[in-house]
């Protein structure tokens, strides 16, 4: 099989054949048994990585609290330059880690550039935070006082990530912990562990160039229960976990019950709204790329198309014609539009959702499959399908991790639109696709989508990192990224000082003495 260029890309970010899975640093260690990772591109396997036992977690567990003392003294925006000089790495090196990303997931190369490039932006973004880390002031009831607000780092935050998005969501995380003054303990998803090893070795080479100690940034590997080492653990008073609902509820209840914070990324079942008054050829565009774009494994991914019954032919007739055009296969391949999905698990719940959903009574506009035959050896890649079906299918409830699009159609107003699209337990991403003014402003009104993000005449797939990102209901309520995101991984103090001579009381109560 053609290389395009693996064999490079792995040598250039220090990938070995067998790799150490715990690090804190430049120390790498791990005594668990292996994971082997294997490409969904061509069903090879690329490396093996070490799982992290119990003993080897305690060891970067006291490296990080250790670490902690000496970061958390680093002024802010000395903390911003470290970061700085991290997105120049990733700079440098975004054409080996896109291509990795894309081989080991599975996304299109364009799209496993992407996901660096918007690693590079967060950091961008780091910087300028790392200045404007702001608290407010407020005036005291009481005369000679004043009083003001500051935010503390917080400690040791813990990373969950997902295989789906398998560096991006660690940045994140982490750019902004880091200038927050905080360190990171990150478990990538175990369908991905060699890109944790790859961006792991990246900032390591930062960090000491910058003589910092050991602890600042650790990674360790496995799974969910290597995941449970860190959501039962006190010492680490942040756990941000990002993935299916199911793993958000099980994070939620463990952290919970020790008054730990979590902030939660969890699924979603995104919708577009498409009204008579939508610009029919931009529905399309953004209605494909959503639903197929990363092989429908995007969080955002468009699942549901939910569509006035007066459009309705024409935008179903306008897909399948645009179903018909995409070119499925190796995503290393630039003529291509889909690629794998990530494994024969996965491929297996695509194949069932579209048995229940013709069981429940969906009609099947363009149907599924699994592709074999020459290039298709990974067994993983399926045929983006289209099947019109009722919103309240219990399957259409659900979110099936695959390029599968639900049709729904509807008549009345808008309202009616709206009540459907929120008509399900998630509340990630949503759009609507119309020139009405009425239209739009309705729908992101307080009685309009109930999801975290809200979108206009664009699609729901993908997001900018300047905004908040996340969303309501079964998402987990969480947000990261952009805007003021940063405030949860700190801690807020109150502080009121006096400087007069007299102890006045608050609510003008009297204690003499
Ligand atoms: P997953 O839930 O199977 O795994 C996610 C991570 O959680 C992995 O690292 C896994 O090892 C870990 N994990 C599993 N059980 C755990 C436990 N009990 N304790 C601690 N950790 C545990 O998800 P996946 O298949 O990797 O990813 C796909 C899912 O992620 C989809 O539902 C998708 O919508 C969601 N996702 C959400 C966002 C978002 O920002 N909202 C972003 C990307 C992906």
């Amino acid at each position: 099989t053609q290389d395009f260029g693996i064999s490079e890309a792995l040598a250039t970010l220090y990938i070995q054949e067998t790799n150490n899975g715990t690090s804190t640093g430049n120390d790498w260690f791990g005594s668990g048994e292996s994971i082997v990772s294997s490409s969904p591109v061509d069903g090879l396997s690329i490396a093996s990585v070490s799982t992290t036992t119990k003993e080897d977690y305690e060891k970067v567990v006291s490296k990080a609290q250790e670490a902690f003392k000496t970061w958390r003294m680093v002024p802010a925006p000395a903390r911003g330059e470290i970061v700085r000089q991290f997105g120049d790495k990733l700079r440098e090196y975004k054409e080996p880690l896109g291509k990795l990303v894309s081989y080991e997931m599975g996304k299109s190369y364009q799209e496993g550039l992407g996901e660096v490039q918007e690693m590079i932006d967060i950091c961008d973004f780091a910087v300028g935070l790392s200045r404007q880390l702001h608290g407010f002031t407020m005036h005291s009831e009481r005369p000679g006082h004043r009083m003001y607000e500051q935010y503390h780092p917080l400690g040791i935050v813990g990373i969950i990530s997902a295989f789906n998005f398998p560096v991006a969501v660690w940045s994140w995380n982490t750019a902004l912990a880091w200038v927050c003054g905080d360190v990171c303990i990150w478990k990538p998803s175990e369908k991905t562990p060699l890109t944790g090893v790859a961006c792991q070795q990246l900032i390591a080479e930062v960090l000491k160039k910058n003589e910092m100690p050991e602890g600042i940034s650790c990674l360790i590997n496995g799974n969910g229960e290597v995941g449970e080492f860190m959501t039962t653990d006190k010492r680490i008073p942040l756990i941000s976990a990002t993935g299916s609902t199911r793993m958000g509820k099980k994070v939620a209840a463990t952290v919970g019950e020790r008054l730990g914070k979590s902030l939660l990324e969890l699924g979603g079942n995104n919708a577009i709204i498409v009204t008579p008054n939508a610009d029919i050829k931009m529905t399309v565009i953004g209605a494909v790329f959503g639903a197929v774009g990363t092989a429908g494994q995007r969080c955002t991914s468009t699942r549901r198309l939910i569509v006035h019954e007066s459009v309705f032919d024409q935008v179903k007739d306008a897909l399948v014609a645009a179903y018909g055009q995409l070119k499925i296969g190796n995503p290393l391949d630039e003529n291509n539009h889909v690629g794998p999905i990530i494994d024969s698990d996965a491929v297996r719940m695509y194949l069932m959702a579209l048995e229940k959903a013709k069981t429940e009574g969906g009609n099947v506009l363009v149907s599924g499959g699994v592709l074999e035959g020459n290039g298709y050896e990974s067994g993983c890649y399926v045929k983006p399908a289209i099947v019109e079906v009722e919103n309240s299918y219990n399957i259409v409830q659900q979110e099936t991790f695959a390029p599968i699009l639900y049709l729904i159609k509807y008549s009345g107003d808008v309202e009616d639109a709206i009540a459907l699209q929120n008509d399900v337990v998630q509340g990630l991403s949503s759009a609507i696709m119309t020139s009405n003014l009425r239209e739009a402003e309705l729908f992101l009104s307080q009685k309009g989508s109930d999801c975290g993000i809200a979108n206009v005449n664009i699609g729901t797939s993908g997001a900018e990192i300047g905004g908040a990102f996340g969303g309501e209901k079964e998402t987990g309520g969480g947000r990261e990224s952009g805007s003021d995101a940063w405030k949860v991984y700190m801690r807020r103090q109150t502080n009121t000082i006096n400087y007069s001579t007299g102890l006045p009381l608050a609510q003008g109560i009297k204690f003499d003495l």
